[in-house]
C-alpha cells in the first residue's frame, strides 16, 4: 500500500519538475531574504540570525522544490488528490519548512496543504509565518486561507485584525464579505452593517449579497436597517427562486405566522407587500431594543388589524424572527393587555426556555404547573409545560421540586409516568434524555420506578441512536457510561434489547468489532415477531445460517409458515440461490419485503448474484 502511494507520488513529481526552471528556483530563494539582524518572521521575537536564520539544511533547496513541484506548476493540484497522497505530499512539505523555516514559498506549500487536511492550527501557523514574509504582496488565494483557518479555529478577533490591515490597500469584495461576517460574529453589528452596505454599494447591488445581508440583519436583531431595504426590493428577491435561503421566503413565512395566513396562494405579491409594510410600521414604532411601553398600545391598535389580538400578534411577529428576548422582557405587558392569557403565557414560557432561563421556568411552574396542567384542555400546552418544567428542573438540580413533580404525575398518570416522561424525552439528543432519566432514578427514594422499566426506558432514548456509539464525536466518558448501561440491559430479559440492538448491528456498515457478543442476541427468547425477525436477520448476516436451517427455533416463531419463509432464506444466504427463487415464488405478496431483507443481510457479491440470477 505504501509502496503504491510512493509511486503515484513519484508519477506526479517526475511529471512536474521539468516545469520548473533553474531561473524560478534561484528566484523564489532570494525572494524576500530577511537581514540577519531584523526580527524574525517566524513570530519568535528573537533577531533572525539566532533563530531560523540558524537552521542548517540537511537537503539543498532544489530537491524540496523538485519534491514540490505538482502544488508549484499547478494550482489545482491540490483539490483531487486522495486523502493518502495529500498527507504524504504534507509530510514533504513539513520537512522542506523544517529545513527552510524562512521561506515564502514552502510555507506557502505546507499552509495550504496543511488547510486542505483540515488541519486549521497548522495552516494558520504555516500561512502566518508566510504572510509576515510577503505582507501586502500575499495573494488573495492564501490570505484566505489564512482567514478561513483562523475563523476554524474560532479566533475571530485575530482574523479581525488581519483583515483591518489588509482591507486598507484592498478591498476586494470578498474582504468585504467576509469582514461584514467577521463583524456579526464578533457581536459589532453596526460596524458589520456599515461593510455589508460597502459591499453592496460596491457590487452594484448584488441582490444575491443583499440577500444573504439582510437575512445577517435580521439575526442581529437589526429590523430598522432590514425592513427598509427588504421593501425597496421585495419583489427583485423573485429572481432568487424561491427556497429556505432566500429572504423573500423567509418573509413570506413571517407573513404567514403573523397575519395567520394558511394558504399563501390566496394572496397575491402586492398583498404581502401590504403585510410587509404593516409588519415594519409595527417594528418601527416600539423598537425591539426597548421593553413595550403602555402608552403606545393605542397607537398600536390603529396600526394592527381590527381583529387582531396585540399581544398575539407581536408574539408572533417576534417568535419567527427569534427575538426571544423580546418576548420574555415583555411579559407583563404582553399578559396585561390580551385575551388569550394561556397562549400567551405558554409562548412566554417558551421563549424563556429557548433563552435557557431555567432558573425562571423552575420559580414560575413550580406554581402553575399542576394547576395548569389539570385545567388545560390544550394537549401541546400541557406537554410543553411538562417538558419545559422537567427539563428546567433537571437543569438547576432542584430536586425538591422534583420530587413533588414526580409524585404529583403519579397521582395524576398512575402507573403511566414513565411512559409519560419518555414522551416527552423524544425531542432531545441522544443523551441529555438518558442522563434526565438517570437524575430521576437517583432522587427516587419512594420507587415510583421500577428498576427493570427505567432501564429500558434508559436503553429506549439510547437506542433510539444505538449508532451514536460509532460516533467518534462521543466523548470517551459518555460512551463508557452507555456501554455500563448496555451491560446491566443485558442481563434483563426484554424484547426490546433484541429490537434496538439488533436494528443496529444490522445497520452498522463496517465490520467493527462488535462490543456484545452475538451470542447474546442469539440466545435470547423474543416474543414480538418483529424482534424475533431481527434477531433472525443477525444470524443471517453476522452469524451462521446453519443455526436457522438446522434447528428451526421453536420458541420464537410459532408460525410454520415464518419458520419455512426464513429457512429458505438461510439455504439462499449458504449458497442455494435456488431457495432464493422459491422464496419469492411461495410469497408472492412479499416482493417488497423480502428484497429489504435481502438487502439487510446479503453482501455486496451476494447481492449481485441475486439480482442477476433470480431478480433479473
Ligand atoms: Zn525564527
Amino acid at each position: 500500500m505504501n509502496k503504491e502511494i510512493d509511486n503515484i507520488i513519484n508519477k506526479y513529481i517526475e511529471n512536474h519538475k521539468h516545469k520548473i526552471d533553474q531561473k524560478f528556483i534561484q528566484n523564489s530563494k532570494n525572494s524576500y531574504q530577511i537581514k540577519r539582524n531584523e526580527e524574525c518572521t517566524c513570530g519568535s521575537g528573537e533577531k533572525y540570525k539566532k533563530c531560523c536564520g540558524k537552521v542548517i539544511p540537511d537537503k539543498d533547496y532544489e530537491y524540496y522544490l523538485t519534491q514540490l513541484s505538482p502544488f508549484i506548476c499547478n494550482e489545482n493540484f491540490l483539490n483531487n488528490l486522495e486523502k493518502e497522497v495529500l498527507t504524504k505530499f504534507y509530510d514533504i512539505a513539513k520537512e522542506a519548512e523544517q529545513n527552510f523555516p524562512a521561506n515564502y514559498l514552502i510555507l506557502e506549500i505546507a499552509g495550504n496543504i496543511a488547510y486542505e487536511l483540515n488541519y486549521f492550527e497548522e495552516a494558520a501557523a504555516y500561512m502566518q509565518k508566510h504572510y509576515n514574509i510577503v505582507e501586502n504582496n500575499i495573494s488573495e488565494d492564501s490570505l484566505f486561507t489564512l482567514i478561513h483557518s483562523l475563523l476554524r479555529l474560532k479566533r475571530t478577533k485575530k482574523a479581525e485584525k488581519l483583515v483591518t490591515k489588509v482591507i486598507k490597500d484592498n478591498n476586494s469584495l470578498a474582504l468585504l464579505m467576509i469582514m461584514t461576517e467577521i463583524k456579526f460574529t464578533l457581536g459589532k453589528v453596526h460596524e458589520g452593517y456599515k461593510y455589508g452596505m460597502r459591499y453592496y454599494e460596491k457590487s452594484g447591488k448584488d441582490i444575491y449579497f443583499l440577500n444573504r445581508l439582510i437575512r445577517l440583519f435580521i439575526q442581529n436583531k437589526l429590523y430598522k436597517k432590514a425592513f427598509p431595504l427588504l421593501k425597496k426590493n421585495y419583489f427583485e428577491f423573485e429572481t432568487l427562486g424561491m427556497n429556505s435561503e432566500n429572504i423573500k421566503y423567509i418573509i413570506n413565512n413571517l407573513v404567514d405566522a403573523v397575519f395567520l395566513i394558511d394558504n399563501s396562494e390566496d394572496l397575491n405579491d402586492n398583498d404581502y407587500f401590504e403585510c410587509i409594510k404593516k409588519i415594519s410600521e409595527v417594528i418601527n414604532y416600539i423598537n425591539p431594543d426597548k421593553s413595550l411601553k403602555k402608552k403606545k398600545i393605542s397607537k398600536l391598535r390603529q396600526i394592527i388589524p381590527e381583529d387582531y389580538d396585540i399581544s398575539f400578534f407581536l408574539v408572533r411577529l417576534f417568535y419567527v424572527l427569534k427575538n426571544y428576548e423580546w418576548i420574555a422582557e415583555n411579559e407583563k405587558i404582553l399578559m396585561d393587555i390580551t385575551e388569550e392569557e394561556e397562549t400567551i403565557n405558554n409562548a412566554v414560557l417558551d421563549a424563556n426556555f429557548e433563552l435557557k432561563n431555567y432558573n425562571y421556568l423552575v420559580k414560575k411552574l413550580n406554581k402553575e404547573f399542576e394547576i395548569n396542567i389539570l385545567n388545560s384542555t390544550d394537549y401541546v400546552n400541557t406537554y410543553n409545560q411538562f417538558r419545559y418544567y422537567l427539563y428546567s428542573l433537571y437543569e438547576v438540580k432542584d430536586k425538591e421540586h422534583t420530587k413533588n413533580l414526580l409524585s404529583f404525575l403519579n397521582n395524576v398518570s398512575k402507573k403511566d409516568t414513565l411512559q409519560d416522561i419518555l414522551s416527552v424525552l423524544t425531542y432531545e439528543n441522544y443523551y441529555k434524555g438518558f442522563e434526565i432519566l438517570e437524575y430521576l432514578y437517583n432522587i427516587d427514594d419512594v420507587n415510583f420506578f421500577d428498576e427493570k422499566e427505567m432501564l429500558e426506558a434508559q436503553l429506549a432514548v439510547i437506542n433510539m441512536n444505538f449508532a451514536y456509539l460509532d460516533n467518534n464525536e462521543m466523548d470517551k466518558e459518555t460512551k463508557l457510561k452507555i456501554n455500563r448501561k448496555i451491560n446491566e440491559y443485558k442481563k434483563i430479559d426484554c424484547d426490546s434489547f433484541i429490537y434496538h440492538y439488533t436494528n443496529w448491528l444490522l445497520n452498522r456498515i463496517d465490520n467493527k468489532k462488535y462490543e456484545l457478543d452475538l451470542e447474546q442476541v442469539i440466545n435470547k427468547k423474543c416474543y414480538h415477531s418483529k424482534s424475533v425477525e431481527l434477531k433472525f436477520l443477525v444470524i443471517l448476516k453476522l452469524s451462521d445460517p446453519q443455526i436457522i436451517i438446522k434447528n428451526p427455533p421453536e420458541n420464537d416463531l410459532t408460525d410454520q409458515e415464518d419458520r419455512q419463509f426464513f429457512k429458505l432464506i438461510a439455504e439462499g444466504k449458504e449458497g442455494d440461490i435456488s431457495k432464493i427463487q422459491e422464496v419469492f415464488d411461495k410469497f408472492p405478496d412479499h416482493e417488497k419485503y423480502i428484497e429489504n431483507i435481502l438487502d439487510k443481510i446479503l453482501n455486496e457479491y451476494e447481492i449481485e448474484e441475486v439480482y442477476n440470477r433470480v431478480l433479473y
